[in-house]
Parts: C-alpha cells; structure tokens; sequence
C-alpha cells in the first residue's frame, strides 16, 4: 500500500476531493516520522498510511482522513500540534489532539473500572471521529501484536476487548466490533482460544454445508412470491462471540442455533414481515425463539427479525431478516451514512443515528456536570478536564493539571485537610503530581497532620480546595489570636 492506494480509495467515494491536501498531509507526515520504524521493521509511516486508507474505506471524512495520517505525529516526533494547525487548520488538529489524548487512557485489567473508563473514552474523545481514528489504529496494531512482548499483548488485547469492542457495540458498528475481538481474542485468551478453535471447526463446516443448501431453497421461496431480496448469504458467527455465548450456555455447542446463520436482505420493512411468514409456511418455527428487533430495536439500535427453524432433515437454523439500511446499520452503526452518502444526495442522517450522537454528547454531559463544575469553570474556562479514578472505582472530573490534594479535598473536606501524599497507579507519589486522566489515585492519611500548608494553595487548581485552605488557615490565625489573647488574661 502506497500513497496512490490511499488517494485511489478516498477518489472512489469522494472524486471531488482536495486530493492536494491529502498529498500534503503525507509527506508532512512520512516527513515528520523520517528514520523511524515500527517493531515490526517497517518504516512507520506505513502506519498512519494504512490507518488513512482503513478510515477513507469506512467513508469517512476528508479531516478524518487527514487526522489519521497525522494521528501520531505530536506524540511521537519533534512536530507539534501547534504547527499541525498551522498547516491543516483547526478541525484537523482537534482530530489529532484527541487521539492523541485517548490514547493515555490505559485499561488496568481491572473490571470494576471498565464501565467507566468506556464512558471515559466517549467523553475524552469529544468528536466521535476521533473514537473512529482510534478504532483504525487499534486494528492496525492488533495486526502486528505478535512483535510485541507479551505483557504488552496482554493489555492491549484485554483492553480492546473490555473497552474498544463494547464502545464500538454501543455505536452500532457491529462488524468493527467482531473484527476488534476476534483480532484480541488469541492474545487476551490463548488456551481458550485453541480449545474454540479446535471444538468449533467441524460443527461449523457441517453447519456452513446446510445453511449453503437452504440458501438455494429460500431463494427459490422467495422467487415463487415475488418477493425481490436484495440478498440472501449465510454468517458464521464471529469466533470470540461464539465464545461468550458457550460460556453462557455450559459450554455446551449444541445449545448455541446461530453458529451459522442466514441472512435475507429486502427493500422494505414490510417485504421483512412477508419473508417470516413464508418462511414459517413451508418450515416449523423453534418457539420462544421469534424476535422482531424491528417493532423493538436493541438499545444499540439494531433492527431485524429473527427466527430459528427445523428445516427438513429436522436440522435446526436460525434466520435472520432485515431491510438493506437496516443491514448498513448493524455493519457499521453510525459510522454509516457518515458522510458523503448525505452530502449533496439529499440523502438524510438516519434518524436512530442522531439518537445515538445525542446519547454520547449525553455521555459527555453526565461527566460535566456535578456541582464543581460550574465553580471550577471560573478558573479554568480554557482548560481540558481529566478524568481519575478513587479506589473505590468511582470517576472524578478534575482541571487538567489538578493534584492528589485537589482530589482530596474533591471526596472529603477532611481528607485534604489530613493528606500526607497519594498513590499514583499503585506507586507512591508526592502531593504536588500532576494527574492524567486515567491515573488511579489513592490518598494517604497523615493523622499527624494538623491541617494543610499555605503553600498548598499555589499548588491547586480548584476553586474548591483552594478556598478550603484559606478557610482553614484563616480560623487558625484567628484561634492562635484567641489563645495568645486569653493566655495574657
Ligand atoms: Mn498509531
């Protein structure tokens, strides 16, 4: 893959694009990462050339595209956003900074925070095509984990499936959500991943053989009604999906009916309908096992109808049946119709779609506002939040460049007063540390301490703590002048 590779992908969806600035972009970048390598040999800027061309085939964006050429550039060469802005302009460089910054959000293995830090992922990443750049840089590097020491492909392989592959469930993207997992799942699972692979294969070849038969026999149903399917093909089920679903079921194979599926893709939603009842017509229906996600999508968004049947040998089968926007959809979420389908097409945003953006701005919501907020906002309007985490698992919001006393002081009043240093990530750290979103901070109790020190309050950067030392030390001046007062009496 070269440059012409990247530019004949973005040309195929976008021929009036501003290929110029592409070019631009490339050798800027390939410029800025010049004698680098990745561990696997190559020179780096392959990197970034095979995550733009990865976001220009999932339809994105001309800055998306542009940002994933330049996503690393700020990190990890001498170039700075600064001059990233200067030369592709503000959105760009937002784009980048963004990844940049999700990037420092680590998963810890440990399960309590994961919720969270999903959360946590969403509202760093402000725009949603920072998560989709993220995405694409991820499975780039899932490619080549194998190069990488082992505790390394541990918690990347666990952090994808924990933290990447539910984020890209809950935006619908389905396809990226499987590849994400199926990609983790021989690093973050080795021994079950082998005993899957080894007691799904033959199940799954007997069972591809009948869907492949009954594919022919539906299109056939089809044809004899007149119904006109834009297509019929058989799934498999993605291995590291078939896996959670064993371990809910014994780990029993028989009792999984979807291993291989068939998929029926019609124009309308009624065409949808129509297909369930022939198909009911000519084969018996599994009870309990009817599901019409169209009258009630799942709260991802994800609409079909699903059905398991005993064909004619009494082999069992489910089918699944969707309209093609809603096929789109579950493949890639809102990551569908992201762009150019709707310009100039007059062509809509589905409206589920919107749901879903709202929901993440929600996400982004939920994290700004609790009651420091609009106290904190006054001294740092034009300063990014982080986000750490308590022992206890609980998420605080916090001014970029807030300390373990500012922390302190967030949780308890008395906990500031008393505080004595902090553990950063299980490794003990002084007071005035920084803290980056991600950090896991405990703090220390010093129950020698008899209050906070002046200097504490150029240390901190919230209202809140601030004001709690100088309200601690104005009572203490005014009871040492109480007692100097009444020893003299
Ligand atoms: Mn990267």
């Amino acid at each position: 893959m070269n440059l012409n590779g990247l530019l004949h992908e973005i040309k195929k969806l976008h021929p009036e694009a501003d290929l110029a600035r592409v070019e631009r972009a490339f050798e800027f970048m390939q410029k800025a990462h010049e004698g680098q390598k990745r561990l696997s040999g190559d020179p780096y800027y392959m990197h970034p050339l095979q995550i733009a061309i990865r976001l220009a085939q999932m339809d994105m964006d001309l800055p998306t595209i542009i940002a994933g050429l330049l996503h690393d550039v700020p990190e990890n060469t001498a170039v700075t956003l600064e001059e990233i802005e200067r030369e592709f302009g503000e959105e760009v460089a937002r784009l980048v900074d963004g990844v940049t910054k999700l990037g420092k959000i680590k998963y810890r293995g440990m399960e309590r925070y994961a919720e969270n830090l999903r959360k946590m992922f969403v509202a760093i990443a402000k725009d949603v095509r920072v998560i989709f750049i993220k995405f694409a840089d991820r499975i780039n590097n899932l490619h080549t984990l194998k190069v990488l020491p082992p505790v390394k492909q541990q918690r990347i392989a666990q952090e994808t499936i924990e933290i990447y592959a539910p984020t890209a469930n809950r935006l619908g993207m389905g396809e990226l959500r499987s590849e994400l997992e199926d990609l983790a799942f021989p690093f973050a699972y080795p021994e079950e991943y082998e005993w899957l692979k080894k007691i799904a294969a033959e199940p799954m070849a007997t069972k591809a053989k009948i869907a492949d038969k009954m594919i022919h026999e539906v299109g056939k149903l089809l044809d004899t009604n007149h119904v006109a399917a834009v297509s019929v093909h058989g799934r498999v089920k993605h291995l590291f999906s078939l896996y959670k679903k064993l371990l809910k079921k014994d780990r029993d194979l028989n009792k999984i009916y979807d291993m291989v599926a068939i998929r029926i893709i019609v124009k309308e939603v009624r065409d949808c309908y129509q297909v369930l009842g022939l198909l009911h017509s000519i084969w018996r229906p599994m009870p309990g096992r009817i599901k019409d996600y169209i009258a009630q999508p799942k709260p991802n968004g994800y609409q079909s109808l699903h059905t398991t049947i005993f064909n004619n040998d009494g082999q069992i089968v489910e089918l699944q049946i969707r309209t093609e926007a809603m096929h789109d959809f579950a493949e890639y979420g809102i990551a569908a119709h992201w762009y150019s389908k709707e310009a100039g097409t007059g062509k809509k945003i589905p409206k589920e779609h919107l749901e879903w953006l709202q929901r993440i701005i929600n996400l982004q919501k939920e994290f700004t506002s609790d009651e420091t907020y609009v106290e904190n906002l006054k001294i740092t309007l034009f300063r990014d939040r982080i986000f750490v985490f308590t022992p206890k698992g609980d998420v605080i919001n916090l001014p970029e460049g807030a300390t373990p006393i500012d922390l302190a002081y967030h949780i308890h009043t008395e906990l500031g007063h008393h505080a004595g240093g902090a553990y950063i990530n299980e490794k003990i750290a002084t007071l005035d540390t920084s803290l980056k979103s991600g950090d896991m901070v405990q703090i220390i109790q010093d129950k020698n301490r008899k209050g906070p020190s002046e200097d504490w309050i150029t240390i901190v950067q919230t209202k809140m703590a601030r004001e709690k030392i100088q309200d601690y030390i104005r009572r203490q001046r005014r009871l040492n002048l109480f007692n100097l007062f009444s020893r003299k009496t």
